[in-house]
């Protein structure tokens, strides 16, 4: 079985909600509370869970672009949350994130030789300009663009080719893991495909861990190995790929996977519609958090918090239900 490349445990970040003339601390924003996971080396773990649930506060906190609340983050068995900025700074050469918005997050006034080199630059991989320039010419070719793009800039490219830039400057410092943070999202269905083939080829190829994070399951059921359901800053449901979509366990995962279009007529399910808004993760509900907004709650689910235990070979979730039967 392939080793843990990355785990992470307990790990809290809650931003203070601030108030009044002296700016005090009068609440705060629980985006990531108590979450434990961890990904395999070379596999891809899904993250999934609607706007707002701390999917993407996850992804920033692991790699400190984010300072956790608590808890700790362990690649490659140390635990990065104690390293100094010199000792991060080497780590972050095997972290890497693509972001979601292709078009805010490529500089406008930088030459796509210049935005795939600035890391190879800052790590100091390569020899001289020379060399540079080779390694990114070989890079934008593995991500399906040509040397002949070297030195056009972000605003001449569709938003699939500006995404490939940025898959092409994450891969620049020949990274271990890979955070995509809704890498695909902002993009036209049509394209999302390409991307989703795009990053999976490039895991064979470069050997890569993903964590991937999406909004909805229909995203990550092609790329990932096993996936991660989050709910208002909790991993509600964690499991295999094919388990989580033949036998999702907890109700906010089925209501999910309810929402995606079957293509075969004879496959047809039932919807279910949830009620309300997702709440405020300044003042979660008590209990399961899912409660309010939950078809199956009964009398416990207000008063109490379920764990998150193992139901099945590697199948956890966190659901009063799940215990009584
Ligand atoms: Fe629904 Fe209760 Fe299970 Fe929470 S614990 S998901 S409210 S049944």
């Amino acid at each position: 079985m392939a080793e843990n490349l990355l785990e992470v445990k307990n790990l809290k970040k809650y931003f203070p909600v601030k108030a009044g003339v002296f700016k005090r601390t009068v609440a705060h924003v629980k985006a990531v509370d108590d979450i434990s996971f961890a990904v395999k080396q070379g596999e891809t773990l899904g993250l999934v869970g609607e706007s707002g649930c701390g999917k993407s506060t996850t992804g920033r906190t692991i790699l400190r672009l984010l300072e956790a609340t608590e808890g700790e983050v362990v690649f490659e068995g140390k635990n990065i949350m104690e390293l100094d900025k010199n000792e991060m700074r080497a780590i972050r050469r095997d972290m890497q994130i693509i972001f979601q918005d292709p078009y805010a997050s490529l500089n406008p006034r930088m030459t796509v030789a210049d935005i795939v080199g600035e890391p190879i630059d800052i790590h100091k991989l390569a020899k001289n300009k020379k060399e540079r320039n080779q390694k990114v010419e070989e890079i934008l070719e593995n991500v399906g663009l040509g040397a002949e793009y070297m030195n056009r800039y972000p605003h001449e490219f569709s938003g699939g080719q500006r995404q490939r830039i940025g898959v092409a400057r994450a891969l620049a410092v020949d990274p271990k893991l890979i955070i995509a943070d809704e890498p695909v999202s902002a993009l036209d269905v049509s394209v999302q495909a390409q991307v989703v083939n795009l990053l999976q080829d490039l895991q064979q190829e470069y050997g890569l861990t993903y964590l991937f994070i999406a909004h909805d399951l229909s995203v990550v059921k092609h790329i990932s190995d096993r996936v991660a359901v989050m709910y208002l800053g909790k991993i509600v449901e964690l499991t295999d790929k094919k388990e989580l979509y033949d036998n999702p366990l907890h109700p906010y995962t089925q209501s999910l996977l309810s929402a995606i279009p079957e293509a075969d007529p004879k496959k047809k399910k039932d919807r279910i519609v949830l009620e309300g808004d997702v709440p405020s993760p300044v003042d979660p509900p008590s209990g399961c958090r899912f409660h309010p907004r939950c078809p199956k709650a009964f009398d416990l689910c207000p008063v109490k918090e379920p764990e998150f235990k193992e139901y099945g070979d590697g199948h956890f979730a966190a659901c009063h239900l799940l215990e009584k039967e």
